[in-house]
């Protein structure tokens, strides 16, 4: 059980300053995912927590205990990469073993730890085989029951699946969160894909520049973004962000309707959108377009559904809808999140 904190952490390589002011606390056995665009911090993060790296200022604290000082093999941080590094001449089960006999536990209560961690990942057959005779995603279980058997208050994970093809992958990432559910060790899961990041979290932290922009539940940074980056890069389409009169106007295009296919919704802002292609995508459709007054025809996108497609007059400009309740505002400079006005 862990509660992890960072505090005021930042970290500079030279005059690159790759983290900045990071605050960052866990809840005990909570899974964070973190999430971000390639070189915003996320790994150097990872590596400061793990203490493979110093950070130029702030602290990491475990359990209310700063941990800063402290070396990695006295942190109780079992930390899986993407490359799992496992020693091609040992089989499995030496692979799994090998961090325990480095600390020096008995041969018996090693064997244990082995039986149970290939129990739980369901790799008992696999532990007499070596590396080289695995598939990637058998590789990433042995890496991770070489994680679990050092006990560790907390697991962190960076991009460990992103080697795994899609399916391998999609399953991967569900057991690994059932792994989570069942041991209840605090987690944290590094990611770029804001996808895996959502369906995985329980709060999702987003990163950018070297900066946390948002912490949230998943529900949270989709309805209630904090900034337009956090907007734009959470929900596939990225929410529109229309600049008008000085405030930057965001819905999300699955929120968009044509009027004439929803005519009794009330408190709705109107938007007159001439939409110029649509895609179909099998569930739904995307329409894009662009959006005409004050917005000074900026690109729209609206994700529309079956039965209102045949609303949509393709090269028309026409009413489109956005309930007034999912209508965000965002400061033009700062790009953070403003008060409603009328649009
Ligand atoms: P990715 O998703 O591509 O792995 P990331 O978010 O994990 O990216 P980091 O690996 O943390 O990003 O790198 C953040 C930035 O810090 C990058 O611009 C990187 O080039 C820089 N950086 C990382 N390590 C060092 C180092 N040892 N010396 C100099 N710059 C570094």
């Amino acid at each position: 059980m862990a509660v992890l904190e960072v505090r005021g952490l930042a970290k500079h390589f030279g005059d690159f300053k790759a983290l900045q002011g990071i605050d960052l606390a866990t809840r005990d056995g909570e899974f964070v995912t973190i999430v971000g665009p390639s070189g915003c911090g996320k790994t150097t993060l990872m590596r400061v927590i793990a203490g493979l790296e110093k950070p130029t200022a702030g602290d990491v604290m475990l359990n209310g205990k700063v941990i800063t000082p402290l070396p990695p093999r006295a942190r109780h941080i079992a930390m899986v990469f993407q490359s799992y590094a496992l020693y091609p001449h040992m089989s499995v089960a030496d692979n799994i073993a090998f961090p325990l006999k480095a600390r020096g536990v008995a041969k018996g209560e090693r064997e244990a730890l082995i039986r149970w961690a290939a129990k739980v990942l369901g790799i008992e057959a696999l532990l007499h085989r070596r590396p080289a005779r695995l598939s990637g995603g058998e590789k990433q279980k042995v890496a991770l029951a070489r994680a679990m058997v050092r006990k560790p208050a907390l697991f962190i994970f960076d991009e460990p699946l992103s080697s795994l093809d899609a399916q391998v992958r999609a399953a991967a990432r569900a057991e690994l969160r059932q792994l989570h559910d069942r041991t209840g060790v605090t987690t944290i899961y590094v990611t770029h894909d804001q996808i895996e990041a959502v369906g995985l979290g329980d709060r999702v932290a987003v990163m950018q520049a070297g900066a946390l922009r948002q912490i949230g539940s998943p529900q949270e940074l989709y309805y209630e973004p904090a900034n337009t980056f956090v907007a734009s890069f959470i929900g596939t389409p990225p929410m529109n962000l229309l600049p008008r009169d000085g405030v930057i106007v965001g819905f999300r295009p699955e929120h968009a309707l044509p009027r004439a296919a929803a005519p009794d919704l009330a408190d709705v802002a109107t938007f007159a959108i001439r939409v110029t292609r649509t895609e179909f995508l099998g569930s739904e459709w995307l329409a894009y377009g662009s959006i005409d007054g004050a917005f000074d025809n900026a690109k729209v996108l609206c994700k529309l559904q079956q039965d209102v497609i045949g609303k949509v007059k393709l090269g028309e400009i026409q009413d489109f809808v956005v309930s007034r309740a999912l209508v965000r505002f965002f400061d033009k400079d700062t790009g953070l999140r403003t008060a409603p006005v009328t649009v």
